[in-house]
């Protein structure tokens, strides 16, 4: 039985008229690494810039933990928040602090470790994503994989339950494309919950347990990977997948 980690009810996102997000409905379970593909201007950033409340939706329901976020206190969001990750296309490090400051600084600040406890913690996800001999480096030293890398050890060391990831290989020379799919990769395997924006469609049919196809603000369809990519029900699938494979 799996357990649901992020219910979305009717979500929908408006920019002054326009209505980017058309009643989005469905679940991320527990345990599961859900990949949203689409065309550009989908809305799939929007998407999870409104289930992160980065940017809430302007209507509907985004229920995680038991509780609606977008009805949220600030202060239970607080809380919340912490235990949603976000990984993003540019990577978004602070250049002036090393490698090592990057990862503890939210744990010191938020989840007031001390800096021996925070220190120690980073080193073991810095080891994780690879990254543990650069510790001490400037982000701008560092490969577009390697800052990702550290990207992603510094949101794990916020222990989320959920992470999300939005194209993060998109700004990546393709020589480094493999080492951040290889680190994600291997979150799956440990089942971390997972959503992924990414155009890499091999890695989504590889990695994902079920993918919604997203066109025009909507999920046009859902289903695993295999039933999606090798026989899409919809013809704008089809004609996406065509374009893409
Ligand atoms: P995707 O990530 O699938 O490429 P986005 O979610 O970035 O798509 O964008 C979906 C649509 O919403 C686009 O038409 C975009 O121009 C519009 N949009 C996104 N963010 C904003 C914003 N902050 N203000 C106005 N329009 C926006
Ligand atoms: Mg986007």
């Amino acid at each position: 039985m799996t357990k649901t980690a992020i219910e979305l009810k009717n979500v929908t996102k408006k920019f002054k008229d326009h209505e980017v997000l058309k009643g989005i409905n469905g679940v991320v379970e527990e345990g599961q690494v859900l990949s949203i593909i689409g065309p550009s201007g989908s809305g799939k950033s929007t998407l999870l810039r409104a289930m992160n409340q980065l940017s809430g939706p302007t209507s509907g329901e985004v229920i995680f933990e038991g509780q609606d976020l977008t009805k949220a206190s600030k202060s239970d969001m607080a809380h919340l928040g912490e235990k949603i990750g976000m990984v993003f296309q540019s990577f978004n490090l602070f250049p002036n602090h090393t490698v090592l400051e990057n990862v503890t600084l939210g744990p010191r600040r938020v989840k007031k470790l001390s800096t021996e406890q925070a220190n120690q913690e980073a080193m073991e996800y810095l080891k994780q994503v690879g990254m543990a001999d650069k510790a001490n480096a400037y982000p701008n030293s560092l490969s577009g994989g390697q800052k990702q890398r550290v990207a992603i050890a510094r949101a794990l060391a916020m222990k989320p339950k959920v992470l999300f990831f939005d194209e993060p290989t998109s700004a990546l020379d393709p020589e480094n494309v493999g080492e951040v799919l290889k680190v994600i990769q291997k979150l799956a395997d440990e089942q971390l919950t997972m959503v992924i924006v990414t155009h890499e469609m091999n890695f989504a049919k590889k990695v994902s347990d079920k993918i919604w196809f997203m066109a025009d603000g909507q999920i046009v369809e859902e289903n695993d990977p295999e039933s999606l990519f090798n026989a899409p029900k919809e013809e704008k699938t089809k004609h996406f997948i065509e374009q893409v494979l």
